[in-house]
This record gives structure tokens, sequence and C-alpha cells, in this order.
């Protein structure tokens, strides 16, 4: 299949997985997970319709954003973000998905701040509480909230997560039903430059059931591009 009925065939599941639960379709977006396909796939996804692109590697998104892949739709990063290479994503992209301690949100304002504007942000949760990914535990997350509120160069527009690889159809509802919860509680509190609009959740294995279950944005790479061919990987 063409990546072009690729994503008629992931719209068409959205919309019927929205309508199911009495969703609005519109009120969910598709971001294409661009990771390891280059500027040609990533322009053949922007004219088939995604709402926006999601790249994970800094040194990828430098590349096609120099090549122009993007052009058409917003690029926003999901990847895990190091401290040391904010200057190349802030400003550049409309979200960044993965602010996930401190440290970051601080350099992510502060390179904002010299750029003067207010970088959008998504706030990670390490939802399934995994040893072996980023994100925040929901402790650390009740603890960041407070002082990012305080930044005036970021504005954080929801929450992001990445639970585990689902093996069966429902695996994964605990763990976005949660997201839900936690998002609904972030929204009572008022923090100052914090709202909760935006629910990243939802790969190409599970993307039905985060919707079921809340999630507006869905990242999608597999079953747009097809299987990333990690032999030709660059190590970072
Ligand atoms: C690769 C990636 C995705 C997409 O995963 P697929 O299973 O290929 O759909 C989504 N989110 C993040 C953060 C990713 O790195």
């Amino acid at each position: 299949m063409s990546i072009a009925e690729n994503v008629a065939a992931i719209r068409a599941k959205m919309d019927e997985a929205a309508l199911r639960c009495g969703r609005d379709p519109k009120d969910i977006l598709l971001c294409a997970a661009t990771k390891m396909n280059g500027a040609e796939a990533v322009r053949q996804a922007i004219a088939a319709g995604v709402d926006c692109c999601g790249e994970n590697r800094v040194q990828e998104l430098t590349q096609k954003l120099s090549e122009n892949a993007y052009e058409g739709a917003p690029v926003h990063f999901i990847g895990h973000l190091q401290t040391n290479k904010v200057r190349q994503v802030v400003g550049k992209v409309s979200l960044i998905h993965s602010v996930d301690s401190l440290r970051l949100a601080a350099a992510i304002d502060k390179e904002a701040g010299r750029q003067g504007i207010v970088q959008d942000v998504l706030l990670e949760v390490n939802v399934a509480g995994e040893a072996s990914k980023g994100g925040l535990s929901e402790e650390a997350l009740w603890q960041l909230l407070p002082e990012i509120s305080t930044f005036s160069h970021i504005r954080v527009l929801g929450l992001m997560a990445i639970p585990p690889v689902c093996e069966n159809p429902g695996d994964n509802d605990k763990f976005f039903q949660k997201m839900c919860r936690i998002a609904v509680d972030i929204t009572a509190k008022k923090y100052d430059n914090v709202c909760v609009n935006i629910l990243s959740m939802g790969m190409s294995g599970d993307y039905e059931a985060a919707i079921k279950s809340g999630s507006t944005m869905i990242r999608v790479g597999t079953a747009i591009f097809g299987m990333r061919d990690y032999t030709k990987a660059h190590q970072p």
C-alpha cells in the first residue's frame, strides 16, 4: 500500500473510533512519526493529509528542515531532547512533546526567551512506570507543574505518553485512562501557562484504543510508512 492509501485507511479507522464513542473526529489529530523516513516520504504523508509531522532526532529534524520536507504541515519534536540540543529545536518546531525534567524546561524557556518567543510544549509522562523509558513519574509531574507555570517563555498545552508496546488490543486502556484522569486533575488546579487541551497518545498498534480513552493526537509511524529499516539507522 502507498503512503496515501495508508493515511486514508488510518483516517477511516480514526473516524470510526471517534464516532463509536461519541467524539467528533475533528478533535483528533494525526501526527506522522517520520523518524528514519526521508524528505520524499514526509512530503507524501503531508500531501496525503496528515495534520503534522513528529520528528525524534535533532539531526534528522535539522536535515529535513534544510530540505524543506515539512512544507505544508507543522513539525513537532517527539523524541527525547537533550538539554544541550534545545537551540536546534526551540522555535523550529511548533510543539515539543517530550519535556520530562525541570532542567530541560528551564533550558527551553531560556532559549525561547533569547529568541523572544513562547514555545509550546507537552509534558511527557512515564505512565506505565517503565525503567527503560523517559518521561516524568506522576510524582515528578506534580512537582514540575508549579515550577513550569512560572516560566514566561513556555506554554504547556498538554501531556504525552508512550505506554508499553501492546500485545493485545485493550492492554494499554488502563494507561490511557490514567492519562485522562491526570489531565482532568491538572485542569482543576488552574496553573498559569498550563492547559491540557492536547493528549498525545496512541501509536500504530493502539491508536483506536487511545482515541476511545480521550487521545486528541495520535503519533503514527509504521502504519503510514511501513516497517523502519533499523539496519540503516544512524548511530547517535
Ligand atoms: C516512533 C514513534 C512513534 C510511532 O510509532 P509506530 O509504532 O511506528 O507508529 C510514536 N511516538 C514516538 C515518540 C515515536 O518515537
